[in-house]
């Protein structure tokens, strides 16, 4: 897949957009070059979904190692990142993941004039709903939670969410909302955009991006890693980071790693293109539920996992109806409408619900997964960490909680209250 830009060099801006705009589009050039693979770099990158991507980012940006690969075995945008539902926030409640992915919300807010890609980052608001006074005090504590970590929340009430949200059945039959806790610098942005957005600014900063090529083997010897074995022939390195989400633990297996890792389905759903109904993004607190509605006009909306194991980057139909049927009870308008596409991606399910992003016991092998059903917003942040994780041998603050042995010594971050158990988060 290659866009055009109008020279390797050259920024996207109004000026570039009329002088192509006033020689007929002729002179536009691949965004990206489609280089053939080195035998050795510094660094590779098995991976190229989002946190490969903007691993490779900021390692060339903030630490000036640009001698990089990103290989990916399918085309860029095949996994996950094109598969998700484009929500990002930071209402988290654990003290490591409220500072990591209030950093990601942050990194959000600059990124298109960092990377020079139109991302449509839409700070739309996201709402998780409140149905009884328990779960409006969790909320309230969470919202805290935020706010010491300098996120911002607020706590709505009944009535402020359905002036908030007037397509809502605020009575609905089993679980009337009571209120919601918002946070207004939540919302969605454009997937696929993010992949290429970060894909031509690491291209630009001398990253090369190999795709169609997978990752078969990796080669390590004394204890320490030498490079990989992929489909186009070995490629040599001194430093190789897994970023492979939902195959992490596949390709981790290949260097003798066993992962804390369950991979299981997650499915995504749009609807035919309707008139404004939802501006915001809107989570059910009683069932596994969340809604926001595309520029388009589709319903983009999806809930829980299909509730077992598997590789296949598709789901099954019980959990469609589960999905329909809170669709129904929070907006029982969309009764009549159509859904139009439906799609799975496969999650790597963590057992405490957090991610890792650390080294491994081999010698510059480097571990990136565990993002469960959420790492799409963490993708700023995940690679920001990750990269200086690689570069400096060490972890920043913002990731030293995102360890690979807390699941050995104990010290888990149980973000979900679930425990070991992913089908349940
Ligand atoms: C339906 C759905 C909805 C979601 N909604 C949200 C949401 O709203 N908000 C949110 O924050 N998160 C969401 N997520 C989660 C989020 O998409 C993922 O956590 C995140 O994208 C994972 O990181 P990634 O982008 O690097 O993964 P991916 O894009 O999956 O990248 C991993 C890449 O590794 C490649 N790979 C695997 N094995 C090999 C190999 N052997 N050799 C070479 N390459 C290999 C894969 O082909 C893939 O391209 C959702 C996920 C799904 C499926």
């Amino acid at each position: 897949m290659a866009f055009c830009q109008s020279g390797p060099a050259m920024g996207y801006s109004i000026f570039s957009l009329i002088r192509h705009a006033l020689t007929g589009n002729r002179h536009w050039t691949p965004v990206w070059r489609d280089p053939e693979p080195k035998e050795f770099y510094d660094t590779i990158m098995v991976g190229r979904g989002g946190h490969g991507l903007s691993t490779a980012y900021y390692l060339a940006k903030e630490h000036g190692v640009t001698d990089v690969a990103v290989v990916e075995k399918g085309y860029l945008g095949s996994g996950n990142v094109g598969r998700n539902t484009t929500i990002i926030r930071s209402n988290y409640l654990l003290p490591h993941n409220t500072h990591f992915y209030e950093k990601s919300l942050q990194l959000w807010e600059g990124l298109e004039q960092d990377i020079n890609y139109n991302a449509m980052v839409s700070q739309r608001g996201v709402l998780n709903l409140y149905h009884s006074d328990s779960q409006r005090d969790a909320y309230a504590r969470r919202g805290n939670a935020m706010r010491l970590a300098g996120a911002d929340s607020e706590l709505l009430d009944r009535e402020q969410v359905r002036a908030m949200v007037p397509g809502l059945d605020m009575e609905n039959g089993r679980f009337p909302i009571r209120g919601g806790l918002l946070q207004r610098r939540g919302g969605n942005v454009r997937h696929d955009a993010v992949a290429w957005g970060y894909a031509r600014a690491a291209d630009r900063r001398g990253v090369d991006m190999l795709q169609n090529t997978e990752v078969i083997g990796i080669r390590v010897e004394g204890g320490r890693v030498k490079g990989v074995e992929t489909t186009r022939g070995f490629i040599g390195a001194n430093r190789v980071g897994l970023a492979a989400a939902g195959n992490s633990s596949r390709v981790a297996a290949m260097a003798g790693l066993r992962l804390p890792i369950e991979t299981h389905v997650l499915q995504a759903f749009v609807s035919e293109a309707v008139k404004p109904l939802v501006h915001q993004v809107v989570t059910y607190g009683a069932g596994h539920f969340y809604i926001s509605q595309s520029d388009k006009g589709g319903l983009v909306f999806g809930g829980d996992l299909d509730g077992y194991s598997s590789y296949a980057q598709r789901g099954n139909l019980p959990l469609v109806e589960d999905v329909m049927e809170s669709a129904v009870q929070l907006f029982p308008q969309v009764s009549r409408l159509r859904y139009l596409r439906q799609w799975g991606g496969v999650m790597d399910m963590s057992m405490d619900g957090s991610p890792i992003i650390d080294r491994t016991p081999i010698e510059g092998l480097f571990l990136n997964c565990g993002w469960c059903y959420g790492g799409f917003k963490a993708t700023p942040a995940s690679g920001w960490c990750f990269a200086h994780t690689i570069a400096t041998g060490t972890a920043h603050a913002l990731n030293a909680g995102f360890r690979l042995d807390r699941f050995a010594t104990g010290a888990v971050l149980s973000e979900a209250g679930h425990g070991a158990q992913p089908n349940k988060h």
